[in-house]
C-alpha cells in the first residue's frame, strides 16, 4: 500500500509538461542551493528507517509501545487533578472516528462544512447551559491555556496589571499562568487558602483586591477538590471593579452545583471529562466561556446561527477580531484548537442528556463520598480539608507508603500534594473496586453491608446546588446515531473530496496511524502515573524528538505546543529568554514579513514584541519580498539593527517560493545579533531535501497536522513541536524527556532556565502518537517521496493554469503557488466566486485573502497524495470555471455558487451564538 497515488511513469509525464528533464532539474529551476540538497541527503541518521515500515510492522511495533504502559482498562485508578477517567460511550466512539468530522478542515467555507459548523454550534450552547454564561467559543487547547487567556482578556479590559490568583488554583495551572504572563508585564499574586478549609481565604482576598486588581482567578472544585464560594469571591472582586474568573478542572460537577455564571465574569476550563480520553495528557479540550460584553475580546472561534430562506445555517460569527485579519492586534494568537474534543464532548452530551448527566455526577459524587468516609474510619489517616467536595479530595497519611503498597497490587492511589494524598473517584470504579481498595489501605475488613451515603446526609451547603435542572435534551442512542451521523455528512472532507488549500497540507491521513493510536495502552494513560508505568509512552516521545531533530537538523524539540501558533509562541518566548540571559534588553522588535501568516505578528505580540511597521505612523506591514518574490537582501540589511530580537520567516514562503539566498539572510540576521526563526507549516516542501538547522534557523516550529499527516479534525486538534539549537535548548519548556544510562525514560523537570510550562500536561500525546506511526510508516526515504510528489504535482497545476489564470510570481514553485484573478474584475467576478464554484464541481476552495500581498489572491497547494486524475480533475473544473465567466449566459452560474445556495456571514450570524434547548 502506497500513500502516494503517482507512479514514476506518471510523475515523468508531468515533469515533462512542467517541461523539465528530472525531479533535479526542477529542484534548480526553484532555486534550492545544491549544498542543501547534499547536506539533506548525507545527514546523519538517528532513528528513522531507511524505508517506511509495513503496516503489519507498525502495528506491532506500536501495539508492543502501547503494552509498555500501565493501562487503566487494566489497572484501576484514583488519580485526577485535571484529568479524569470516564467511561467513554460506544457509540461516541463510532460517531467521532467517522471521516467527516475526523478528516475536514477548519470550517471557513461554511457551504462545505456544515456538519462541523453545527456541532461546534451544540458544544458552544451546551457549555453555556452548564456554565450559565451568554457566550462559548468552540474550544481552547486546554483549561490551563484558556485560564491564561482569561487573565490577559480581564487585563485588556480593565487596563489593570495584576491578577489575583488563590492558593487552591491547580499548580500547573498556575505555572502556564505565570509563563503566559511573564512577558506582558503583568503580576500575579497568590492568596493564601483557609488551612482548615481549603478554600480561598476571604479575608485575605479582601485585603489583597484594590484598584489595581485586574481579576481575581478561583478554580472549582479547586486543585484540593474543595467547593469554594465562588458567590462571595466574586463580590470581593466586583467590589473593587476587578473582574471574576472561575476555572473548571471537573466540569462534571456542574451538572449538580450551581452554575458560576450567576457570579463570574469569564468561566474557562478544561472539559477532557466529557467523552475524551486521557492520552497522557493531550489532547484535551479547553474551554472559554464570558458575558455578552466581552465576546469581541474574546479568543479563538465562535460560531454562529442564522435563517437563511427559511432554513438554518451556520457560519464562524467574530472573525475581525482574529489573527488572520488583525495579525498584532488580535485578541489572541490562537488558530487551530481542539475543533474535534469539542465535537466528542457535543456527542457525549447528547448521548447523556440532561437527566443521564446529573445522575451521573451524582454517582462520582456518592462513589467519593463513601470511599472518604470507609478510609476516615481507619484511625490513622484525616481529611486534609474540612470543606464539601465533589468527587476529589485530599487525605492527610502516609502518602508514600500507600502508594507504594497499592502499586504492587495494579492500583494508583493517588496524586502526592505536599503531606496528603489528592483521590478521585469516578463511576469506572465498581463497588468492588472500591472495597477492595479500602480494604488494602485500612488494613481490616469492610462489612459487606456498607453502601453509599444518601445525598441529603453528605454535608452540602445547599446554596451550592443546583436549582433548575439542565436543559440538556434526553435522547436515546439512535436518536443521537442518526443526528450526528447525518450531521457528519453536511461536510467536505479529505477522505471524501479534493482539498487544495494553501499553507494547511490538507493530504489523506494513513488509517494505521489512527489505528496505532487508539491502542488502550495510548488512550488510556493518566499523565500522572508514575513514570516505570509509561515507559512506552515516554519511549515514543523521546523517539519523536529525535525523529524531528533527524528530519530537521535541529538539535532538541518539545513536543508541548498545541499547535503551530502555540510554537510560535513558544519560541518568541525562547528568543526573549536568550536575550534576556544575554543581558540584552534592548531588543523589542520583530522582523516579520508582510506575506506572512497571521499568527506570526500576533504570537509576537503576545510574548511582549513589536512587529517592524512602516509609514509615517508606523502602522503598515513591511513588504520584504522583492519581485521575485524573495527576501530583499538590501532591505533587509536596512532594518536589521541591535533593536531587533529576531527575523521570523516561512519557507518556502506563503507564495510557495523557496528562499534562494537564505544562508545570507542568515548571516544578516546573526551578525546584528538577531535570531532567526522558522514557521515550519510548509515543511511539506523541504523533507529530505533542505533541512532548517542546515539553512542556519535557531528555532522552528512544525505542524504535525499539516505535514505529518495528523488530521485536522476540522479545526484541530494539532501539535506544533519546537526544535531549536543547542545553545537554546536550556530555555525549552518543562518537562522535557530524558532517558538514563541504563535506558529507562523520565520526565525532567530539572531547568532552571526554562520558560516554564506552556500546557497543562506534556502536549498534545495523542497526535503525536498519529505523527510518529506516520514518520515510520514512510521511513526517510518515503518523507523524501512526500516532498518531491508535492512539488511535482504544484507545478503541474500552475504550469496548466497559466493560460487562463494570472500567476503575479512567474517562476517555479515548491508545494503551493499563489494565482490573481484581479483580471476577472472586469465580468464583475471575485475570487470567492471562482472558489464557491469549485463547490459544485465537488472540490473543496481553496485559500483565500492569504496572503495578503496579492489582491485577489487563490492559494493552490495540491499536496502528494493526490492523483494525476484529481489534478487533471480540478484543472477542468478551472477552466470551465474561466469559460463560464468569460459568457454572459453562464456568468451568473459562478457569482451565485454554489447551486445549494450562498451562506453570507451576516450580522444577525453574530447576535446567534447558542441553541436554547
Ligand atoms: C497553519 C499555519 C500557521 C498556524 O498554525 P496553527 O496550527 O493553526 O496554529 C502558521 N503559519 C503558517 C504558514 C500556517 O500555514
Amino acid at each position: 500500500m502506497d500513500f502516494i497515488p503517482n507512479t514514476e511513469k506518471q510523475k515523468k509525464e508531468m515533469l515533462k509538461v512542467i517541461g523539465v528533464k528530472n525531479f533535479e532539474e526542477l529542484l534548480d529551476k526553484i532555486g534550492v542551493p545544491r549544498d542543501l540538497m547534499r547536506k539533506a541527503k548525507k545527514s546523519k541518521s538517528l532513528i528513522l528507517p531507511r524505508k517506511g515500515l509495513s503496516e503489519i510492522e507498525l502495528k506491532r511495533y506500536f501495539m508492543k509501545l502501547a503494552e509498555k504502559n500501565a493501562d487503566l482498562g487494566h489497572w484501576t485508578s484514583f488519580l485526577g487533578a485535571g484529568a479524569y477517567e470516564h467511561h467513554i460511550p460506544a457509540a461516541l466512539e463510532t460517531l467521532i472516528t467517522r471521516s467527516e468530522f475526523v478528516t475536514p478542515y477548519t470550517p471557513y467555507q461554511a457551504e462545505a462544512s456544515q456538519g462541523t459548523l453545527e456541532a461546534l454550534f451544540e458544544f458552544q450552547s451546551l457549555i453555556c447551559e452548564l456554565t450559565g454564561m451568554d457566550v462559548s467559543n468552540s474550544s481552547m487547547y486546554d483549561g490551563a491555556t484558556a485560564l491564561a487567556e482569561a487573565a490577559i482578556l480581564a487585563a485588556n479590559a480593565t487596563k489593570r496589571k495584576e491578577v489575583l490568583v488563590s492558593a487552591g488554583l491547580h499548580p500547573a495551572y498556575k505555572k502556564v499562568l505565570e509563563t503566559y504572563l511573564r512577558n506582558l508585564n503583568l503580576e500575579i499574586r497568590e492568596i493564601e487558602y483557609d488551612v482548615k478549609l481549603g478554600t480561598v481565604d476571604l479575608n485575605w482576598l479582601k485585603v489583597k483586591t484594590n484598584e489595581y486588581t485586574a481579576a481575581v482567578i478561583v478554580q472549582n472544585p479547586n486543585f484540593f477538590g474543595c467547593l469554594e464560594d465562588i458567590s462571595k469571591v466574586g463580590k470581593i472582586a466586583h467590589s473593587k471593579g476587578a473582574l471574576f474568573i472561575v476555572s473548571v478542572l471537573e466540569p462534571l460537577s456542574l451538572a449538580i452545583l450551581e452554575a458560576p455564571g450567576k457570579y463570574a465574569d469569564i468561566v474557562t476550563g478544561e472539559a477532557q471529562s466529557f467523552g475524551n480520553p486521557l492520552y497522557f495528557g493531550g489532547p484535551h479540550l479547553g474551554f472559554f466561556t464570558t458575558k455578552e460584553k466581552f465576546v469581541p475580546r474574546m479568543p479563538g472561534r465562535i460560531v454562529g446561527r442564522n435563517e437563511e430562506n427559511g432554513k438554518e445555517v451556520y457560519t464562524l460569527a467574530w472573525q475581525t477580531r482574529e489573527q488572520h485579519i488583525r495579525r498584532e492586534t488580535a485578541t489572541s494568537n490562537i488558530c487551530t484548537n481542539n475543533a474535534l474534543n469539542a465535537i466528542a464532548a457535543t456527542i457525549y452530551l447528547y448521548l447523556l442528556g440532561g437527566k443521564g448527566l446529573k445522575k451521573l455526577a451524582e454517582e462520582n459524587l456518592l462513589k467519593a463520598h463513601y470511599v472518604q468516609k470507609m478510609i476516615l474510619a481507619n484511625a490513622g489517616i484525616r481529611p486534609k480539608f474540612s470543606g464539601s467536595f465533589f468527587n476529589e479530595f485530599t487525605l492527610f497519611c502516609n502518602t508514600e507508603g500507600i502508594k507504594q503498597k497499592l502499586l504492587k497490587d495494579r492500583i494508583f492511589a493517588g496524586i502526592t500534594w505536599e503531606d496528603s494524598l489528592l483521590m478521585a473517584v469516578t463511576e469506572t470504579k465498581t463497588k468492588k473496586d472500591i472495597d477492595c481498595f479500602v480494604e488494602k489501605v485500612v488494613d481490616f475488613p469492610l462489612l459487606p453491608e456498607m453502601s453509599y451515603p444518601k445525598i441529603e446526609y453528605l454535608n452540602f451547603p445547599s446554596q451550592y446546588l443546583r436549582k433548575t435542572p439542565l436543559r440538556i435534551p434526553n435522547l436515546s442512542e439512535p436518536e443521537v446515531m442518526r443526528i450526528f451521523t447525518r450531521m457528519s455528512q453536511r461536510n467536505f472532507s479529505v477522505d471524501t473530496h479534493f482539498y487544495p488549500l494553501g499553507s494547511c497540507t490538507m493530504k489523506y491521513n494513513p488509517k494505521i496511524c489512527e489505528k496505532a493510536t487508539g491502542f488502550s495502552g495510548f488512550k488510556n494513560i493518566h499523565p500522572y502515573q508514575p513514570e516505570e508505568t509509561v515507559q512506552g509512552i515516554l519511549e515514543l516521545g523521546w523517539k519523536m524528538e529525535k525523529a524531528l531533530c533527524e528530519i530537521t537538523g535541529m538539535d532538541r524539540f518539545s513536543l508541548q505546543p498545541a499547535a503551530g501558533a502555540h510554537g510560535e509562541l513558544l519560541g518568541m518566548m525562547i528568543v526573549r529568554a536568550y536575550h534576556n540571559e544575554r543581558g540584552d534588553t534592548a531588543r523589542k522588535k520583530v522582523i516579520i514579513p508582510e506575506s506572512a501568516h497571521g499568527t506570526n505578528p500576533s504570537s509576537c505580540a503576545r510574548c511582549g514584541y513589536e512587529v517592524v511597521k512602516k509609514g509615517s505612523n508606523k502602522q503598515e506591514d513591511i513588504e520584504l519580498l522583492n519581485e521575485q518574490g524573495e527576501i530583499d537582501i538590501g532591505l533587509l540589511k536596512e532594518l536589521m539593527n541591535e533593536e531587533v530580537a529576531a527575523v521570523m520567516l516561512t519557507v518556502p514562503n506563503t507564495l510557495g517560493l523557496f528562499e534562494s539566498k537564505i544562508i545570507e539572510i542568515a548571516d544578516i540576521v546573526h551578525k546584528k545579533g538577531g535570531l532567526l526563526y522558522l514557521d515550519g507549516a510548509n515543511m511539506n516542501a523541504l523533507l529530505g531535501i533542505a533541512r532548517p538547522k542546515d539553512m542556519r534557523f535557531d528555532i522552528v516550529h512544525l505542524n504535525l497536522h499539516k505535514t505529518f499527516s495528523t488530521p485536522h479534525g476540522g479545526g484541530g486538534p494539532g501539535s506544533g513541536p519546537l526544535g531549536v539549537t543547542k545553545e537554546l535548548a536550556k530555555f525549552l519548556p518543562m518537562p522535557t524527556i530524558e532517558k538514563t544510562e541504563d535506558g529507562k525514560y523520565y520526565l525532567c523537570y530539572g531547568l532552571p532556565k526554562s520558560v516554564g510550562k506552556i500546557q497543562a500536561f506534556y502536549g498534545n500525546i495523542g497526535v503525536i502518537i498519529k505523527a510518529y506511526a506516520y514518520i515510520l510508516a514512510l521511513g526517510r526515504s518515503g518523507l523524501k517521496k512526500v516532498s518531491e510528489n508535492a512539488i511535482v504535482n504544484a507545478n503541474y497545476l500552475l504550469e496548466l493554469l497559466k493560460d487562463n489564470y494570472q500567476v503575479p510570481y512567474d517562476r517555479a514553485c515548491m508545494h503551493e503557488f499563489v494565482l490573481s484573478l484581479k483580471n476577472l474584475e472586469a465580468y464583475n467576478i471575485h475570487v470567492w466566486d471562482v472558489a464557491k464554484r469549485l463547490i459544485d464541481y465537488g472540490i473543496h476552495p481553496p485559500t483565500m485573502r492569504f496572503p495578503q500581498i496579492v489582491k485577489e489572491v487563490l492559494m493552490i497547494e495540491p499536496t502528494e497524495t493526490e492523483s494525476k486524475e484529481t489534478l487533471d480533475r480540478f484543472i477542468e473544473a478551472m477552466i470551465k470555471i474561466y469559460q463560464e465567466i468569460g459568457s454572459q449566459s453562464t456568468s451568473w452560474k459562478v457569482r451565485e455558487a454554489p447551486v445549494s445556495g450562498r451562506i453570507e456571514e451576516k450580522a444577525a450570524t453574530r447576535r446567534n451564538l447558542k441553541r436554547e434547548y
